[in-house]
């Protein structure tokens, strides 16, 4: 395949971008997907927890919560598709997640919030010693999430990566989309580090740095990052067999007993540090529902930026007035969990295809943008 020409350019090797770039070269279209970075993953997708929790976080908008279910029940296939495919297992974990609870009031605000779903259970404190005998003895009990699932989101995004390039899609890492190549209205293709790229249809899926592209077009496209940590412990033996979701921390049990323990959360942060007090914030939190993580070994830290539009709402859709552009950006807290359902809606738009059942308004990627006409 020759890379200076291809159906469509996908910005961006974090989970958004390779998952679309999967969908659409399992669909017979040749993609050639574009990293800055020498690696995917690079950005918020390689700091994740990789949980897929629907039913747990708080969406702003009932179309988001929507997709989010949606989203969560395809990964369990996925996981085997992916394996099939890159030979990379994703670590797919379908045990649930815990809440657990203080006391009454503390369940009656939590539930008046986040209603028990489906299959979802309350345990009380016998039933939560018994399930999780680590715990802090004093609790009054939990919800226990059953169809909440976690992955390791750096395997998804190199997965999904290497099994569109097995379809047949290019992978350009090392390589900077400098700006946008356009003509008369429509997107020709990408100006980068290394020349320039033609395509007919242009996916912008690259993080919170994609404002920075977009301005060069006088196109007005908000975001701002929200730095995140997240601590890395290992433990003699298994202390947590459930993710555990809390307000004030999560801790996410992964294989050979690490257990993840986060995230911090500082709007407008660009810095790349792990800050001493980020790391002594998230073991006091973990500590006072689990004890023994004081115990633990600590084995790494790190960080990364969560994408956010101003009213928290990720960007899906073509972009009005440019024929050709489209963006997949701005998903937040919950990149991982929505990365399904935005490439699928995504490649049904790329091909012309609706999505009948869906209402995408909220999610349009112009909703900022006033004057993108004069800007052109
Ligand atoms: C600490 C933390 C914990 C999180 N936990 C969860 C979780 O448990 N579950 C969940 O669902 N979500 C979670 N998230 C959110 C999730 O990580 C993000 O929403 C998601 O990764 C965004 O994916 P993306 O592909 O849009 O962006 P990114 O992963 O940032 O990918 C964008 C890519 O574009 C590249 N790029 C940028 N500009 C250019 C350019 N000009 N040219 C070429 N390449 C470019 C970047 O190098 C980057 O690799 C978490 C985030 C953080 C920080």
């Amino acid at each position: 395949m020759n890379i200076a020409s291809s159906d469509v350019i996908i910005v961006g090797g974090g989970v958004i971008g390779c998952f679309l770039g999967y969908l659409l070269s399992k669909r017979g279209k040749q993609v050639l997907i574009i990293e800055q970075s020498s690696r995917l993953a690079s950005g918020a997708s390689g700091a994740a927890a990789g949980m897929l929790a629907a039913d747990s976080e708080h969406f702003g908008h009932p179309e988001l919560m929507n997709l989010a279910t949606l989203s969560r029940n395809s990964f369990a296939q996925l996981a085997r598709e992916l394996r099939e495919l890159s030979n990379v297992d994703i670590e797919f974990n379908g045990q649930g997640f815990i809440t657990p609870i203080r006391d009454q009031e503390e369940a009656y605000d939590l539930l008046q919030h986040f209603p028990l779903k489906g299959n979802d259970t309350w345990w009380t404190s016998t039933k939560l010693a018994e399930m999780e005998p680590f715990l802090n003895s004093g609790l009054h009990g939990a919800i226990f999430r059953r169809e909440e699932t976690q992955i390791i989101p750096q395997k998804l995004t190199q997965a999904l990566g290497y099994s569109a390039q097995k379809q047949g899609a290019e992978l350009c890492l090392n390589t900077k989309v400098m700006s946008l190549y356009l003509e008369g209205g429509h997107v020709k293709g990408v100006h980068t580090s290394r020349g320039t790229f033609e395509a007919g249809q242009v996916v912008l899926a690259s993080g919170w740095q994609l404002c920075e592209l977009l301005e060069q077009q006088g196109l007005n496209l908000p975001l701002i990052p929200v730095k995140g940590e997240i601590v890395e412990v290992r433990t003699e033996r298994p202390l947590l067999h459930h993710t555990l979701y809390s307000e004030s921390v999560y801790m996410v049990p992964k294989s050979t007993n690490r257990l993840w323990l986060g995230a911090t959360s500082m709007p407008g942060d660009r810095s790349p540090g792990v800050r001493a007090m980020g790391i002594r914030h998230l073991i006091e939190s973990a500590e006072y529902w689990l004890p023994a993580v004081g115990q633990s070994t600590f084995e790494r830290a790190w960080c990364g930026h969560r994408p956010k539009s101003p009213d928290g709402l990720p960007y899906i859709g073509e972009w009005a007035g440019i024929e050709g552009l489209y963006v997949a950006a701005g998903h937040y807290r919950n990149g991982v969990l929505l990365s399904s359902i935005t490439a699928t809606i995504l490649a049904n738009i790329l091909e012309g295809i609706h999505n009948p059942d869906l209402n995408l308004k909220p999610f349009r990627p112009d909703r900022f943008q006033y004057h993108y006409e004069g800007a052109l």
